[in-house]
């Protein structure tokens, strides 16, 4: 085996920073990024400058992905409780709401129960609500999808007690599902510790039992992979007070890919036709979005180095300076025409389809 074919994969859960943080990342170059790892569909996160909460804040990051995304965009509504009388006039032109329950980069938080009550109740039902929750705020948002009889979508689960609790749920068959990222399946403290700033995200990198419990799941609990990417940019990084995120879209199918092939350890290993439905079938039907005909993703399955240079995110920079992978994205076609190939990136701006905006 030396290359392998994908469907087009998709990440839930990206931070493309427009509007207001075009200098960390546009939809251009976010979606170069997205084309670069094997991605070719994205859903965008609204904790922007302004955020995504209103009709008038969606319809600038519209026009934004409009002229600018090299692959498909879908944009999130984010739950705000100065702007919660907007949620309706808000929901047709959003894939789905996001609700943060604890802290995160930004000034989107939800701590009050009528807001939560709220969003459950008024939001479409056609619609996902996906949840940043850490540590006991799992168990409100598997108490409101008990409560309100709806899908909840957990991002980022990052600890053996989260993700041990969405696997309780389940088992009551609750409608709750979960995404983890890869940084959380292939660092640790110790690289936090080591990384610096470059490893620090919310949630935090965990403990090497917590990796284990999200390995131990991600045949079962585990819906989705997705990337949380989240760049800033060097200097603010290594300014006296770096925000938190880190960059992730080119990284992460080489990474899944090294678990299908190369496993780095005995626990860390996935099935081809498992990482298919982590990547491309289980976001797709969560968040209820639209085919891509004639697209699929080659790897060549030579062994190579993630490195910085050549990145196509703005920030320049990846945790995963220097880990060694099992493969590279080598080709990806999108709807027939070829968008990447060997570095380069052929897409033109405005070439991607919005998603969700009615
Ligand atoms: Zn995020």
């Amino acid at each position: 085996m030396n290359s392998l074919t994908l469907p087009g994969l998709i990440d839930v859960h990206t931070h493309l920073r427009v509007p207001g943080g075009e200098h960390k990342e546009d939809f251009a170059t976010g979606t170069a990024a997205a084309l670069a790892g094997g991605v070719t569909m994205v859903l965008g996160m609204p904790n922007t400058t302004p955020p995504l909460s209103t009709p008038e804040a969606l319809a600038l990051a519209h026009a934004a992905a409009r002229a600018d995304a090299r692959c498909d965009v879908g944009l999130f509504a984010g739950a705000s409780p100065q702007a919660i009388g907007q949620l309706t006039a808000v929901a047709p032109h959003a894939v789905a709401l996001k609700i943060y329950l604890n802290d995160t980069f930004g000034p989107l938080r939800v701590e009050d129960v009528p807001t939560l009550r709220a969003c459950f109740r008024d939001w479409p039902r056609a619609k996902l609500i996906a949840m940043h929750a850490e540590k006991q705020s799992v168990a409100v948002g598997i108490g409101l999808a008990a409560a309100y009889a709806r899908p909840v979508h957990f991002c980022h689960i990052s600890r053996r007690e989260e993700i041990e609790l969405i696997a309780d749920a389940k088992m009551r068959g609750l409608p709750v599902t979960c995404e983890v990222t890869p940084h959380h399946l292939f660092l640790d403290q110790s690289h936090a510790a080591r990384l610096g700033p470059l490893g620090d995200m919310r949630p935090v990198l965990g403990t090497p039992d917590d990796v284990a419990a999200l390995w131990e799941h991600l045949n079962d609990t585990v819906d989705c992979i997705a990337t949380d990417h989240a760049p800033h940019t060097l200097a603010e990084k290594y300014s006296a007070a770096p925000p938190p995120g880190v960059a992730g879209l080119e990284t992460s199918l080489v990474l899944m890919v090294t678990a299908v092939v190369q496993p780095r350890a005995p626990h860390q290993r996935l099935t081809l036709e498992r990482l298919i439905e982590l990547m491309h079938t289980n976001p797709r039907r969560l968040y209820n979005l639209p085919a891509q005909p004639e697209t699929r993703v080659e790897v060549d399955l030579t062994p190579t180095t993630i490195r910085n240079v050549g990145m196509h995110s703005k920030c320049g920079w990846t945790p995963f300076d220097g880990m060694p992978v099992a493969g590279r994205v080598q080709r990806v076609i999108l709807r027939g025409q070829v968008v990447y190939e060997d570095g380069q990136v052929l897409a033109e701006r405005g070439a991607g389809r919005l998603i969700g905006d009615a």
